[in-house]
């Protein structure tokens, strides 16, 4: 097999080599059935079989937590930016978003198509640098939701604790952080991610919500955006993306031998560390962007000098084999995202890079 790239893509992203070589095996001819699991129909025993346990490997990832539900969606996250207001937000209430940056804003830009909304903490003053405190959240009583965004993708900050909001479900958008870490579900009333981050290739999206959120949607929407059609027919309304669906179940089983999210968890914050400890010990020839206490384990955004050292850096950098390393072009800079199929030796051969990128260039 020709060598493997040192992938630091914000997504679609990294898969673990594990479960692409699984994928492999058993691409041609799934489990003696004569085709590939790509080519069965939905509604056959063999699909369902893999659909299933995937929703139930899932939920067993987050503890099983009693009256939640797994949905298979399409259109991506940006999809659910707007189907959550349309099926939760009715009129007479107002729904509150968390302003931290790129990707919270265009979910409340979807949500404004929709109905009231108001922005219940913002971290716009800051560049996006910090997530704000979220301790003392004042919501309106007719407050239908409080949306956060775990983790900003672009500028590389990520939530370490999450409020109390009572009786207002919390919805959170994890594209970019789901399974990589321990959570407590129950907090959340919804929170969906689209897959290509942490989950495996894109093309689905997932959606775990409490059954009373998305049990009874309001009839006049759209058949295909209301969560209760997805509901009652167990994400196979439409034809699903079956060899997404299959990819996932993967890379949670993947997941579990990592030692499921615990284990996840403490080789995130290791690889997080080993890269920011590198940035850190520059002496400011590598400029983390996001302030510490709201470091991102994900997604690592830094700069250099100039944009000019940036560019060269890059340059250098794809000449070693490394790709995905330009920051986004609405921050600039560089980012390395490092998700849970990211090898911690992947990024110690980037620090090694950047060091001797330093000798050269410092
Ligand atoms: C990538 C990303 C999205 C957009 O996902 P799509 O599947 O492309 O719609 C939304 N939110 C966050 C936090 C993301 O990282």
């Amino acid at each position: 097999m020709s060598k493997r790239a040192y992938n630091f893509n914000a997504g679609p992203a990294a898969v673990p080599l594990e479960v692409l070589g699984r994928a492999q095996a058993e691409f041609v001819d799934y489990q003696d059935n004569g085709m590939s699991i790509m080519e069965m129909s939905h509604r056959g025993a063999v699909y369902e079989g893999v659909h299933n346990e995937a929703q139930s490997r899932l939920l067993n990832l987050l503890g099983n937590p009693e009256g939640y539900k797994v949905l298979f969606l399409q259109g991506g996250a940006s999809t659910q930016f707007a189907m959550l207001p349309m099926n939760l937000l009715a009129e007479g209430q107002t729904a509150g978003y968390v302003k931290t940056g790129s990707w919270a804003n265009k979910a409340i830009s979807e949500a404004k198509l929709v109905g009231d909304t108001f922005i219940a903490a913002s971290s716009e003053d800051n560049q996006y640098k910090s997530v704000p405190n979220l301790a003392n959240l004042q919501l309106p009583e007719n407050a239908a939701y409080l949306h956060l965004t775990s983790n900003e993708t672009i500028e590389g900050t990520q939530f370490q604790e999450f409020p109390d909001t009572g009786n207002v479900p919390l919805i959170a958008d994890m594209s970019s952080d789901i399974l990589s870490r321990q959570l407590d579900v129950k907090n959340f009333g919804m929170i969906y991610a689209g897959a290509q981050k942490n989950l495996g290739p894109s093309g689905v999206t997932v959606v775990i919500a409490r059954e009373e959120l998305i049990q009874n949607s309001p009839k006049h929407i759209p058949t295909v955006f209301r969560y209760d059609t997805h509901t009652k027919n167990n994400s196979l309304y439409n034809t699903p993306p079956s060899f997404s669906i299959y990819m996932v179940n993967q890379v949670l089983k993947w997941i579990e031998e990592q030692g499921s999210l615990a284990g996840i968890e403490a080789k995130n914050r290791e690889k997080a560390q080993l890269l920011y400890n590198a940035i850190d010990n520059s002496g400011g020839f590598f400029r983390g962007f996001a302030d510490t206490d709201s470091r991102s384990n994900m997604n690592v955004t830094f700069r250099m000098a100039s944009e000019d050292l940036e560019k060269q850096f890059v340059k250098a950098s794809e000449q070693e084999g490394f790709v995905g390393l330009k920051g986004h072009r609405s921050v600039g800079g560089l980012r390395a995202s490092i998700y849970n199929a990211v090898p911690y030796e992947h990024i110690k051969a980037l620090v090694d890079f950047m060091g001797e990128f330093q000798r050269k260039n410092g």
